[in-house]
């Protein structure tokens, strides 16, 4: 806008100059990539890693990335260490509890395979994904501090190819997988 001579205002600027076009998929993507908030959860070696995370020299917090102590509070999901049979059950629910639309990284070997307890181990879970859905997966023994960050960026880039829809569909089609026996 400008002023005439006597003072009274007049548009003259272009109004696709003023005006940003988007979706409601885009602005709603762009809202959860920029603030995933992970749950803080760790069973084994693999999360001193991820902890370093926290700290100033990492500053996780600068992608939007506040951890949370409820399950209720997070979206993101880093399984960082080893899960046992036993803590198996805590697990499904703690992701259970987590609102939708939530995401899984599944970190370091013995999480995504059961890793050096794989072959003779009767308590390990060979596999995250036979409990609940993985949406990427982070190898290593352990990954390091930025290889976490590398698999956050890859995760943002997906949360904001998204649609709604989608992961809605997504979600109501995982079936949850008992785990008294693998
Ligand atoms: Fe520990 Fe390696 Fe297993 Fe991670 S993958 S929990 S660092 S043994």
């Amino acid at each position: 806008a400008s002023c005439n001579p006597v003072g009274t205002p007049t548009i003259t600027s272009d109004l696709s100059e003023n005006v940003i076009l988007t979706t409601l998929d885009d602005i709603h993507n762009w809202a959860r990539l920029s603030s995933l908030w992970p749950l803080l959860y760790g069973t084994a070696c693999c999360f001193i890693e991820f902890a370093a995370l926290i700290g100033s020299r990492f500053d996780f917090d600068r992608f939007g990335l506040v951890p949370r102590s409820s399950p209720r509070q997070a979206d993101l999901l880093i399984v960082a260490g080893t899960v046992t049979m036993k803590m198996a059950p805590a697990l499904v629910r703690l992701y259970e509890q987590m609102p939708e639309p939530k995401y899984v990284i599944a970190m370091g070997a013995c999480t995504i395979t059961g890793g050096m307890f794989s072959a003779d181990s009767t308590t390990a879970v060979r596999g995250v994904d036979k409990l609940i859905p993985v949406d990427l997966y982070l190898p290593g023994c352990p990954p390091r501090p930025e290889a976490i960050f590398d698999a956050v960026i890859k995760l943002r880039k997906k949360v904001g190819n998204e649609a709604l829809v989608e992961r809605g569909n997504l979600q109501q089609s995982h079936r949850y997988c008992t785990v008294s026996h693998q």
